[in-house]
């Protein structure tokens, strides 16, 4: 191991740690160059001084991949999977440590941290059934004594630049299924919650998985614009905010490379007048303010059918976000502090801006205290009615414990409203009429649907994806989607001559 102090003691506020990157299996320190600050969120306190890679470090991982390749892709998938099968045994074993990691740089409470692992877990899961998804076609005498096969080879050296968000599950959503089909991976996390991916890198490595194969570079756009021009990275998997998600993508493909590039969020949920208003309240609570709203399928708009529905969803939310209980994420509270205190501000702007706008704030967090956190970058729960589809607080992504309710006269209505919005990522229809339920899942222009489930994130044997501005490429993440993103098609057509020779053919040959 290099010279670089092990970032785990970032949960506690003492001097910040040097975090260092983790290329070719081992720890790589970074002396010089630029940097930046990782913060405890709950406390405000700087933890963590990360080093900003130059194009030089980028290189330096994407070589040690590149070296690393040729034997990984020609090791046999059922040795690949063994390797993640122990990676999936370290990852459940430390769980806590790691979701503990996970509270201290993103805020988010201990056991929702603890759900995000899980789900990680399952995508390694499905990964270690790689032998059996790596399966080719074939067909027998496709022409005469010709036989004809389909095998999906790896790409080579593949990225993934990921968000704060899920710092665990979203690299986990990518690099188990990139590197069980064969290639090797380069992730740039979050430059704002980066220690969880080296815990994740050093069980990699305890599994037994060769040098190289899996690093981690640090950085920003310096670090992202390097891995996009690189002419030895294959394939771009990018998840992050629409404007970034849309350069990565342009940026990308410009550059020869194959991208998946996942973007933001505006989620609804339509309430029917006869859906169960106190289960939908309770759907809207978890799915509104569950991670202080910081997740790309949170839903931050209720679109009530009927003033009646309004009306009894309001009178059912307003005491519950009201009596959010909101602390760091390591104590018995629903809701953790937001990201930075440049992100709080952020959200608190739009809350300011809804009321400008004419919407009803009916509950107010903006001047929310925690006691004994002051310095922590908190803020209350706000719910909104009567927002409009004129208003920026409908139109834009917050990404903050703020939840809206529109009013609309009819299904029809609310249909077109959802339909009309530029995301497309996750919708929730909370109804007990299943004709108008099976409506809804046929026409409504979404990637990711819920029938009365308020965040329906496909389970990790489907795959994830939003539609419209949520995602640009042609590929969902994970599940079998992830398997065709991460490898190429090779067709083979093969013929064994017998001693009868045909003579040279000069006609287009078909299998009839
Ligand atoms: P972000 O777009 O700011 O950052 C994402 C990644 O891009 C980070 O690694 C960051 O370092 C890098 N980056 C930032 N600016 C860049 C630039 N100018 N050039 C190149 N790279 C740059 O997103 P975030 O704030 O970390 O995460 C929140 C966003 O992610 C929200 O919009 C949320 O909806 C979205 N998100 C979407 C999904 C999904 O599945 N669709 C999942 C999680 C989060």
């Amino acid at each position: 191991m290099n010279a670089a102090v092990s970032p785990l003691c970032a949960q506690s506020d003492t001097a910040p740690v040097a975090i260092p990157h983790y290329i070719n299996g081992d720890h790589v320190a970074q002396s010089t160059g630029r940097s930046s600050a990782v913060f405890n969120p709950a406390s405000g306190t700087q933890t963590g001084a990360l080093p900003l890679a130059d194009p030089a470090m980028v290189d330096r991982a994407v070589a040690a991949a590149a070296a690393a390749f040729p034997a990984w892709s020609q090791t046999p998938p059922i040795r690949r999977a063994r390797v993640l099968f122990k990676f999936r045994q370290l990852v459940e074993a430390n769980a806590d440590k790691l979701a503990a990691q996970l509270t201290a740089e993103h805020g988010k409470t201990h056991s929702d941290a603890l759900g995000e692992v899980t789900r990680g877990l399952e995508v390694i899961e499905f990964a270690c059934g790689i032998p059996h998804l790596l399966k080719g076609e074939f067909s027998e005498n496709v022409g005469a004594q010709i036989d004809a096969c389909s095998v999906r080879q790896p790409l080579g050296v593949v990225t993934g630049i990921t968000p704060f968000n899920f710092p665990a599950m979203v690299p986990m959503w990518m690099f188990p299924i990139a590197i069980a089909c064969g290639n090797c991976f380069v992730l740039k996390p979050s430059e704002r919650d980066p220690s969880v991916s080296l815990l994740l890198a050093e069980w990699l490595t305890e599994a037994g998985l060769p040098a190289g194969v899996f690093n981690v570079v640090h950085g920003d756009k310096v670090a992202v614009d390097a891995l996009l021009e690189h002419p030895d990275v294959q394939a771009v998997s990018f998840v992050g905010s629409t404007p970034i998600a849309r350069y990565i993508y342009e940026t990308g493909c410009k550059h020869g490379k194959r991208v998946q590039a996942l973007g933001g969020a505006k989620n609804h949920m339509l309430v029917m007048p006869d859906a169960d208003l106190d289960q939908a309240a309770d759907a809207l609570m978890g799915a509104g303010y569950g991670s202080a709203g910081e997740r790309c399928m949170a839903i931050s708009v209720a679109v009530a059918v009927g003033d009646a529905t309004a009306d009894a969803l309001v009178e059912r939310l307003a005491p519950q976000v009201q009596a959010l209980k909101i602390g760091p994420g390591s104590g018995e509270v629903d809701m953790g502090p937001l990201i930075t205190a440049a992100h709080r501000d952020k959200v608190r702007g739009y809350v300011d801006l809804g009321v400008t706008e004419g919407a009803k704030l009916v509950v107010d967090g903006r001047a929310h205290v925690v006691d004994g956190a002051e310095n922590g970058f908190f803020l209350g729960g706000c719910l909104f009615d009567q927002v409009t589809p004129a208003m920026r607080i409908y139109q834009e992504e917050i990404f903050g414990p703020v939840l809206c309710i529109l009013r609309v006269e009819s299904y029809e209505q609310g249909l077109q409203l959802i339909n009309d919005h530029e995301y497309g990522n996750g919708v929730a229809l909370f109804t007990r009429d299943g004709d108008a339920a099976r409506d809804f899942v046929q026409r409504v222009q979404v990637g990711m649907v819920g029938v009365n489930v308020p965040i329906p994130v496909p389970s990790a044997f489907h795959s994830f994806g939003g539609w419209k501005s949520s995602l640009f490429g042609d590929h969902h993440v994970y599940g079998p989607e992830g398997v065709r993103f991460y490898t190429r098609l090779k067709a083979v057509t093969s013929r064994w001559p017998t001693s009868i020779r045909a003579g040279a053919q000069f006609v287009m040959p078909t299998g009839g």
